[in-house]
């Protein structure tokens, strides 16, 4: 039997971005003891790299603003293939959410009269994004952090012991759930990055918030953690995936020094007057407004310019159409030649705006730009260019309560699906963080509450982890250095895999893609798992980053098969994910979803160090009828079959 640290809790939380630490306080509140696992530092997670905002329908700065309005933006920007219950639990419990964080002490920025102020975003129909100037995600998780301390505090005073109900696990990776004999989560594995020491949580709730899958790509806005680990450990412990097909690639990320290409440009630039330029100094987001958004934006630059100020009487500027729309426009002005000397298109704040006024609003901005590319943004244009920036796809959870269809475990936040459909609108992701990991830690905190003899620790009713998976997961994980020293030169560079998987998909399964590209994709994939048994790392376990990838590829490679598989499988065009061979929606597949599962009976071990993915079709419950009612039948005719529009009120008769 392996010999490793053990950590018992009432719930684990695998995540500490803004989904893992709102959950674990829920938890917490409810009484129980909670763990949070990151493998980063505490505190650097994707949420702080968060700029524009956060979206809610306060209505602060335009008091028209409603819940059902937010809830209408985000199935249009999802193409109505959102879960639609969690759209609306997202649109009526966002601006609870904020204020919250206000009474935690979050300082956002403020309207001439004292109210939070909110910015404009692409696809939201008002100024909603709750922001502090372009480093939102940073005052997010330093509210969340104080929050937590606060409550540790609390703690102390009761107990004398600070750690006696939330304790923190920073730099500790965690490589596999564990389940018991009835298949109930039991806990975890993982191990700490900078000794390489095994640690196993036992734990009845496993609450996971690991954020995204950015890193499979070569051009992304993510940032080393997010390897798809949730995800694939979701997968091998039985819970269903849906949605991989769509990815979100942001319009705007830098495409020069290549040393920082990929980095976000906050869609923020736009929302406060920055417009989109091709070589030839056209505003070319006028030639792509798509047929189901005709009406809804200005034809002309005057309307554009007048709507920043005057928003009741005229519509909004074609350079805040959904990031799909706007990244698949770049895309084709790129390759019809009018892109920039760096393979981008121009995004112009300096012509448009104060130089002073550019440096209070978008700080951060001037200095990315100042520092990375020696380029000054108040006199120059920006170039920006598509960059894969957030996963609409994830873990399959119920929507009132994050649970997953494996008893014990829970989801939330970038990690999850269902939420944003095919297409998450900006600002959508900090307030689903909010939302959903509330609601998962009330979900895991209620499933602990109905185990029997909780409170006789391991007693019965608490799942029990296996000797026996620990024994195979310690194995799994120190495979990679099982051919270290015998044969010099031989064995698979994990840097060497790493990089031909991003190039992989990046050039198969990015923006715009085919039948062809998917298969060729899955066959390359395909490669790529044989080359990973061959994986060899050398030194200690003692930090060892060449070590840490080979572990993460696991799940970059499941991840990745996900993704092109189901991309494979979904012959339309919708949202993030764009068929040149079937370039139009179409209503047959919107009320359908793609799920992912693991094939039942792949050899555990060191040959089945990655198992197989399958992708199947399923149904979607139809919208309920209060909310279908919220649209104009006309609007749902260019998305829905006839036959499900008699269930709308103007569409029985
Ligand atoms: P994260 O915040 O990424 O946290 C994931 C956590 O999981 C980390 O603590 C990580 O260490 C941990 N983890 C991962 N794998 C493991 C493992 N195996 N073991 C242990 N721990 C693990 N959204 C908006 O709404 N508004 C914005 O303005 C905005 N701006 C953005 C700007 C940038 C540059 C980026 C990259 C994203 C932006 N987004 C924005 C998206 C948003 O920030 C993310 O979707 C969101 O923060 C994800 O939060 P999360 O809690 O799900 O994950």
């Amino acid at each position: 039997m392996t010999e490793t640290e053990r950590h018992d809790y009432d719930v684990l939380v695998i995540g500490a971005g803004g989904a893992g630490l709102r959950a674990a306080i829920e938890a917490r509140e409810r009484g129980l003891r909670v763990a949070i696992v990151c493998k980063s530092l505490f505190g650097k997670a994707h949420t702080v790299m968060a700029e524009g905002g956060c979206a809610a329908a306060m209505g602060n700065v335009a008091e028209n603003d409603s819940w059902q309005v937010h809830f209408r933006d985000t199935m249009r920007g999802g193409k109505f293939l959102n879960s639609w219950r969690m759209a609306e639990l997202h649109a009526k419990e966002a601006p609870d959410r904020v204020w919250e964080l206000e009474t935690w002490g979050a300082l956002f920025d403020r309207t001439a009269d004292g109210r939070i102020h909110q910015r404009n975003f692409g696809g939201h129909t008002y100024p909603r994004l709750a922001h502090v100037g372009d480093r939102t995600g940073l005052e997010l998780i330093r509210t969340l952090q104080q929050r937590i301390v606060a409550l540790q505090q609390a703690d102390h005073a009761e107990t004398g012991d600070f750690e006696a109900r939330l304790r923190v696990f920073a730099e500790c990776t965690v490589t596999e759930l564990l389940r018991d004999d009835d298949g109930a989560v039991a806990g975890a594995f993982g191990y700490w990055r900078e000794s390489g020491r095994f640690v196993v949580f036992s734990a009845p709730a496993v609450v996971l918030a690991t954020g995204g899958i950015g890193k499979s790509f070569q051009v992304t806005s993510n940032s080393w953690e997010y390897t798809g680990d949730g995800q694939a450990l979701a997968l091998r412990a039985g819970a269903d995936l849906v949605d991989m097909e769509f990815v979100q690639f942001h319009p705007t990320g830098m495409v020069w020094p290549p040393s920082v290409k990929g980095i976000l440009v906050t869609e923020g630039v736009r929302g406060d007057g920055g417009v989109l330029r091709n070589a030839d100094g056209e505003r070319f987001m006028f030639r792509y407004v798509p047929d189901v958004f005709k009406g809804q934006y200005a034809q002309t630059e005057d309307e554009a310019d007048r709507w920043y100020d005057d928003q009741e009487n005229n519509r909004r500027t074609p350079d805040l159409l959904p990031r799909d729309e706007v990244a698949r426009a770049i895309n084709t002005e790129v390759k019809e030649g009018r892109g920039s000397p760096h393979g981008g298109v121009y995004l112009d704040i300096a012509s448009r705006m104060a130089p002073e006024e550019i440096q209070r609003r978008l700080p951060s901005m001037y200095h990315q730009f100042r520092e990375l590319a020696d380029v000054d943004i108040t006199a120059e244009s920006m170039e920006v260019g598509p960059t894969c920036h957030y996963v609409m796809g994830g873990i399959d959870v119920d929507p009132d309560t994050g649970a997953t269809s494996v008893p014990g475990l829970f989801a939330a936040g970038e990690c999850a699906g269902g939420m944003h459909g095919s297409n998450r609108l900006g600002g959508n992701s900090l307030s689903d963080l909010l939302v959903f990991g509330r609601r998962a830690g009330i979900g895991a905190a209620e499933h602990v509450a109905g185990l029997a003899g909780r409170d006789a620790g391991r007693g019965a009713g608490r799942p029990a982890v296996r000797d026996e998976d620990v024994d195979a997961a310690a194995a799994l994980a120190v495979a990679p250095f099982a051919g270290a020293g015998t044969d010099a030169g031989s064995g698979e560079n994990p840097y060497t895999l790493h990089a031909d998987l991003q190039r992989t998909m990046n050039d198969l399964v990015g923006i715009i893609r085919t039948e062809a590209e998917m298969r060729a994709a899955l066959d390359r994939l395909g490669e790529l798992r044989a080359r990973l048994r061959d994986v060899v790392v050398s030194g200690h376990r003692q930090y060892n980053p060449g070590w840490h990838l080979a572990l993460d590829l696991r799940n970059m490679l499941m991840v990745g098969e996900a993704v092109a598989a189901s991309a494979l499988r979904r012959t339309e065009s919708r949202g993030g994910h764009t068929r040149d061979d079937h370039p139009a929606l179409d209503a047959q597949w919107r009320h359908r979803v793609l799920v992912t599962r693991c094939v039942p009976g792949t050899p555990g071990g060191r040959d089945g160090v990655v198992p197989r993915v399958e992708v199947e079709a399923a149904e979607r419950d139809p919208m309920r009828g209060d909310l279908l009612a919220l649209f104009e039948i006309d609007e749902l005719g260019k998305y829905y079959t006839p036959a499900e529009l008699t269930a709308h009120p103007q569409g029985s008769g």
